[in-house]
């Protein structure tokens, strides 16, 4: 039998890495990545290729199986069962348990990889439309739900997100993130090492905001220790240097934002000098980058999993988008390295940044 070369793509995370699986009638062969995807160009993370091992181990389960022993029991002992009597039985039980306790008493988590797959993801919302459920929780209930919150308050639509301009900035603010681990999250790039690195190469500068010494920074920057959870301090006294030194793009302003008194208000209360024991670093530093981050040509801050989990990370992830008007030198002509995903207003509430920041 022929064997066939199909183009596919890694469903794991957001930056959807191609790969060729190789393919004789009904059994896969191989999965590698594809080197001639024009994005990812080649590039997969481990769990990419091993999509395949796990696809053909030997311990995952190729059909349901019913423990036929009580929970109480220490060890399970299971019986094969065939799809249609295994759907029928949740199927009833499910129904049971709703008619007995409500729908509250149900709720379906989605992991990752659903979000990526264009089958699934309408099945279960299917699923929850007929079962009436009204509780989803998902990998994201637990790692951004702040960004969700943030974007929906400053662009009017959770799904509107900045994303640095890796490629093009001179200056790189990344906190709370290990790209080398995590591959960086809303931003869709499949290596971000290697952008990074191709920045520092090119002169950018990057400055990581961490309470480890991350594998990042290795070869592209340098680490500020900061005291964990404390990254909305030190984003407040990040934005009050920065409108002290002039730093506030007031042509930015007054095209993209409205309420920016409240903001000055606000970050007012908070000056390096307020928060350096708070946070752990020295109101040189904070100056120091606060200096670099507005007098840089373009600069640009990410942030992700460690913000996002903090106590404050939704205020903290609204902060670090209320940075982007800071992000020129005065009379500097426009430049777009903030990119923002705009919607189509079927899709989002509004379909243009709003006019607000607080
Ligand atoms: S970075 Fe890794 S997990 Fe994400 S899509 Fe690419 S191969 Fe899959």
């Amino acid at each position: 039998m022929a064997i066939e070369k199909i183009s596919t793509f890694c469903r794991v995370c957001e930056s959807s890495c191609g790969l060729i699986a190789e393919r004789e009638g009904n059994e896969i062969l191989s999965l590698r990545p594809d080197k001639s995807h024009p994005v990812t160009k080649g590039f997969s993370c481990p769990k990419g290729i091993l999509a395949f091992d796990m696809h053909k181990d030997s311990d995952r389960l190729g059909y349901p199986m019913k423990r036929i022993n009580p929970r109480r029991d220490a060890s399970g002992q299971f019986e094969r069962m065939n799809w249609d009597r295994s759907a029928d039985e949740i199927a009833q039980r499910l129904k049971a348990v709703i008619q007995k306790h409500g729908q509250n008493a149900v709720s379906v988590f989605l992991g990752n990889p659903i979000a990526f797959n264009s089958m699934l993801s309408p099945a279960v919302a299917s699923f929850i439309r007929k079962t009436g459920i009204s509780r989803t929780f998902s990998s994201g209930t637990q790692d951004c739900t702040n960004k969700f919150a943030a974007g929906e308050a400053v662009f009017g639509t959770s799904t509107l997100h900045p994303i640095p301009d890796i490629e093009n900035a001179d200056y790189l603010l990344i906190v709370g993130e290990n790209p080398k681990i995590s591959h960086m999250s809303f931003i869709s790039i499949s290596d971000p090492m290697s952008k990074l690195k191709a920045a520092a190469r090119r002169g950018a500068k990057i400055r990581y905001v961490n309470p480890r010494r991350i594998e990042a920074a290795d070869g592209t920057g340098e680490v500020s220790q900061i005291r964990p959870d404390t990254d909305l301090y030190f984003l407040t006294a990040l934005l009050n240097e920065i409108e002290r030194i002039g730093g506030f793009r007031e042509d930015v302003i007054a095209a993209h934002a409205n309420h920016i008194d409240g903001l000055k208000r606000f970050i007012k209360n908070y000056p390096p000098e307020r928060v350096e024991k708070v946070v752990g670093l020295s109101v040189k530093e904070i100056r120091d980058i606060a200096k670099d981050f507005s007098g840089a040509e373009k600069a640009a801050v990410h942030m992700s999993t460690g913000v996002n989990m903090g106590r404050q990370g939704t205020l903290a992830y609204w902060l670090g988008a209320d940075a982007f008007p800071c992000d020129r030198k005065p009379g500097q002509k426009r430049r777009e390295f903030l990119r923002f995903r705009i919607l189509p207003r079927s899709q989002g509430r509004k379909n243009k940044v709003r006019k607000s920041l607080l």
